[in-house]
């Protein structure tokens, strides 16, 4: 049942009510991921809506019946739908190589829960520190200008280092085009 599920996500799955005497007869949510320490997928407790919860083998599909938990379902699936909408691999290279992404790391990294714990422990930094970083990429990108020879936006035009000679286009060199016109200086809009 797990074959097509992803270790790098986590899911939202229906888990059985705790067997004690008082406690609503219901069927909850909670967030299943996969525990590397445990080797196995595991569903968070308590469940969404602040119910401890069994760990059990319902189906993914199994009926929730929590109100609380029906109430909380979208604005976590939008959060995971987030979660799981993972930058390219090349805009996730370049966040690292961002001049910032040290410091924007370090202050993930200097927040701790009172008893001393990180926040967000070793490598779960890094990937937010990649995924913040490239956000801020994108949003830079997408307010950038756009080059009135090509379309492309200013920032991803390098400049020649010699004066006699152009500069180039990074997007335009990145196409598969057999004609390679890359090699251009930014032109404003409309010039
Ligand atoms: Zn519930
Ligand atoms: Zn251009
Ligand atoms: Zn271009």
């Amino acid at each position: 049942m797990t074959a097509e599920l992803d270790r790098s996500r986590r899911y939202l799955k229906p888990v059985p009510r705790l067997p004690l005497p008082g406690e609503p007869n219901e069927t909850h949510l909670g967030l299943y991921g996969w525990e590397d320490r445990l080797d196995a997928w595991v569903t968070s407790s308590p469940a969404i809506c602040g119910r401890s919860a069994e760990q059990g083998d319902l189906p993914m599909d199994a009926e929730v019946t929590c109100p609380a938990c029906i109430r909380r379902r979208p604005q976590y699936e939008s959060v995971l739908a987030r979660e799981n909408d993972v930058p390219p691999v090349a805009a996730r290279v370049a966040a690292r190589r961002d001049p910032r992404y040290p410091a924007v790391r370090d202050t993930i990294r200097c927040y701790g829960w009172n008893d001393g714990s990180p926040m967000v422990p070793g490598g779960d930094a890094d990937l937010l520190a990649t995924r913040v970083m490239a956000a801020v990429r994108a949003r830079e990108t997408a307010q950038q200008p756009s080059c009135g020879e090509c379309g492309h936006p200013q920032n991803q035009h390098g400049e020649a280092d010699d004066p006699a000679s152009v500069g180039q286009c990074r997007e335009c060199a990145a196409e598969p085009d057999s004609e390679d016109d890359s090699w251009h200086d930014y032109e404003p809009p409309g010039a």
